[in-house]
């Protein structure tokens, strides 16, 4: 057998199901073994026909009479058949199932478990699973059950994996931290399992390769990251410390600390690879400032790069306002920036010290002279690509050092696992005065009599408010109220108010104008989508509406709600529900606690991280078989792949693992 080979030299695999199979991402031997059951069935304790007695049942039995017909209600097809035994007959019915006709052969003997209930005003089996007795090692009754792909079914899977049952013995190990024969064994355990117990203990095996192999991957990032060379940044301290004695607050514990950390990883000629996680509001950005504070005294370039225009410009206006003064030449470069070509040609002078902007900055005509830091706010909105031009936009044989920044922080059971090649600053502390922000679940039709006096206090005392609304403009279809419409009827209800609407479509210098109005305290209500979801700052606003909250994700309702909260004043956010529902989970957790540690956590559980993670996107890290939840496993997965790296033989040794884990390698690194 031929491991790595084609699943078409397979035993019972000619060239149409091979064709099938790949179609399905089942394209080596190795696949079609890893094709892992979703369930089991167990066929122990078949009832005689005589006996059977509604709710779930197991019998054994022949069957006859198969026919399929239309249900009068389209796209139902209804097959049914009589399956008897000594003892009696009973009817048997499936649903969309018209491939059963083909299943059976009227002489052979089959396992048949399903629900015995009324329908149609008689008893019947109601689609059952079956399985052929011959097929079923009858001394533990289990049959696994397999995700049907395409007109390969079920039960297809089952005669192809007893075709090459003898073939389990060829397959080669992958670890050398197990015992020999250790993923043989599994392999076979999970396909024929002797009791539910072996399988789970066969699965939790498969798990921990998978996890060595993610954990091995993002070791390995770490240690490619250290063969690179980085230009090295000193340190000078009484500049640093007369450029936060200017600023207009006193830098928390944790902001120096994780400056103090950045400045120490500069001054090595390795580069940074850093992940700077702080909750919303933490002060990030000031972060990220004394950072390019300290390159910029060196002579080299900084690059930051936010998700959006508008917070690009804002960052720019900020960061000007702060650096400048200090020598520290700063620019912006988006999509609407006027005059690129003068500025490009500034940058790739070297006298532009600091250029922020959006992905803009990555169109392949922006050259640096000297790049030695990269900042990227809110990574895991950029993809892996994008990531990687920027990289390649330093000087020849030096690669950046990179400072990642990112409000949605990484939990745990990643950290150990995929995000393994980071080094992590955490701002865990938020500046003084702040107050926790007051949030609350309300319906759509409480908002005039509750929400509007709410937002007339909000006014009279000066400070402003955000309303975000889904859709842009109106579709008849949907009940959503868009951001003009919503922008029109607040106007309407609270005359004399400058209120104005921003979206995602509108030009740029509009959403400019509209911004920076908003943030000079002028537009005092911005009804918007989500493109201030990220990064915004205006501390003077204290009251945030999200309509239709139940359509967004958690973290995206904990980055909005982060919107407010910034200054001293204390913040609200109303969470609006069309009310037809109890209000989900998500909701309920972010009514509850404003600790963005805790509720990615609790996303994590409820989405897993593909979802979260932008980078993860590609569904690379769709594991097979491992939850990243199991910590026990991720920590003897973590000790066996140190010994594992101990020996470097072992990464010559080892090829199916060395050449496995690349798809992970793309994932676990910002680089
Ligand atoms: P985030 O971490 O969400 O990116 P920002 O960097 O936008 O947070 O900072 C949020 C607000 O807090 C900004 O208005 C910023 O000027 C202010 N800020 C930052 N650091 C401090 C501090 N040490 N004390 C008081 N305010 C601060
Ligand atoms: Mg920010």
């Amino acid at each position: 057998m031929n491991w790595l080979g084609d699943v078409e030299t397979l035993k019972g695999v000619g060239p149409k199901r091979a064709e099938l199979l790949r179609k399905h991402g089942i394209r080596t031997v190795r696949d079609f073994f890893y094709n892992l059951p979703r369930d089991y069935e167990s066929y122990q304790a078949a009832t005689s026909i005589a006996e059977l007695r509604p709710g779930k049942v197991v019998i054994k039995g022949k069957i006859d009479s198969l026919s399929t017909r239309r249900a009068q209600r389209r796209n139902l097809s209804i097959t049914e058949g009589v399956i008897r035994d000594d003892t009696g007959a009973v009817r048997v019915i499936w649903f969309n199932q018209s491939y059963r006709i083909k299943q059976f052969s009227p002489e052979k003997e089959y396992y048949f478990t399903g629900n015995y209930e009324l329908k149609n005003g008689r008893y019947s089996l109601v689609s059952p699973s079956a399985a052929e007795i011959a097929e079923i090692d009858t001394s533990t009754g289990l049959s696994p059950v397999y995700v049907a792909h395409g007109a390969i079914k079920s039960y297809d899977f089952r005669r192809l994996m007893s075709n090459v049952r003898d073939k389990f013995a060829e397959i080669p190990d992958l670890l050398p931290t197990v015992r020999t024969g250790a993923r043989r064994d599994a392999l076979f355990y999970v396909h024929f399992p002797n009791s539910l117990e072996t399988a789970k203990n066969a699965r939790d095996y498969l798990a921990y390769e998978e996890l060595f192999e993610l954990i091995l991957a993002s070791k390995l990032n770490r240690q490619e990251n250290e063969k690179l060379r980085a230009m090295r940044i000193p340190f000078s301290a009484p500049k640093i410390r007369e450029f936060v004695a200017s600023l207009p607050f006193k830098l928390t514990g944790a902001q120096r600390l994780a400056a103090w950390e950045i400045f120490q990883n500069m001054e090595k000629d390795t580069p940074m690879n850093r992940l700077l996680q702080g909750d919303v509001g933490s002060g990030k950005t000031m972060v990220a400032a004394l950072a390019a504070y300290g390159v910029a005294l060196s002579g080299n370039q900084v690059a930051l790069l936010a998700p959006t225009a508008i917070l690009a410009t804002q960052h720019y206006e900020n960061l000007r306002e702060k650096l400048e003064k200090f020598g520290v030449k700063v620019a912006l470069l988006t999509g609407a920036t006027k005059g690129k070509a003068e500025l490009k040609k500034e940058i790739a002078s070297g006298k532009i010290n600091l250029v922020i902007g959006t992905h803009a900055i990555l169109t392949d005509d922006t050259n640096f002279a000297n790049l030695a830091l990269v900042i990227i706010d809110e990574q895991h909105r950029f993809g892996v690509g994008q990531r990687q031009k920027l990289l390649l936009k330093s000087p020849e044989g030096l690669a950046p050092h990179l400072l990642a920044m990112t409000a949605t922080p990484i939990p745990r059971s990643l950290q150990l696992t995929v995000f393994g090649d980071l080094d992590v600053s955490v701002l865990n502390e938020l500046p003084k005065g702040r107050q926790p922000i007051k949030t609350s679940i309300m319906t759509e039709v409480e908002t005039r009599e509750c929400l509007y006096p709410k937002i007339r206090e909000t006014l009279a005392m000066g400070q402003q408010a955000y309303w975000i609304c889904k859709a842009i403009d109106d579709d008849p279809r949907t009940e959503t109220t868009s951001v003009k419409s919503r922008c029109e009827k607040l106007k309407r209800d609270f005359p004399g108010v400058e209120i104005e609407f921003l979206h995602g479509r509108m030009k740029a210098i509009e959403k400019d104008m509209i911004m920076e109005r908003f943030a000079r305290g002028e537009i005092k209500i911005l009804v918007s989508t989500t493109v201030v979801e990220v990064g915004v700052d205006v501390p003077n606003s204290t009251l945030m509406i999200i309509e239709n909250a139940e359509s967004y994700g958690l973290a995206q309702l904990h980055q909005l709600r982060g919107r407010v909260g910034r200054g001293s004043a204390a913040s609200f956010c109303y969470l609006l529900t069309s009310g037809d529902l109890s209000p989900s989970r998500r909701l309920r957790e972010l009514e509850k606690s404003s600790d963005g540690f805790y509720l990615a956590e609790v996303d994590l559980k409820l989405r897993g991280p593909g979802e979260i993670y932008g980078a993860l996107q590609h569904g690379a890290l769709d594991l097979r078989i491992a939850t990243l939840s199991d910590t026990r496993l991720i920590h003897r997965a973590q000790a066996d792949v140190k010994k594992f790296l101990q020996d470097s033989e072992n990464m010559v040794k080892y090829k199916e693992l060395m050449t496995g884990i690349t798809k992970y390698q793309q994932i676990t690194t910002l680089n």
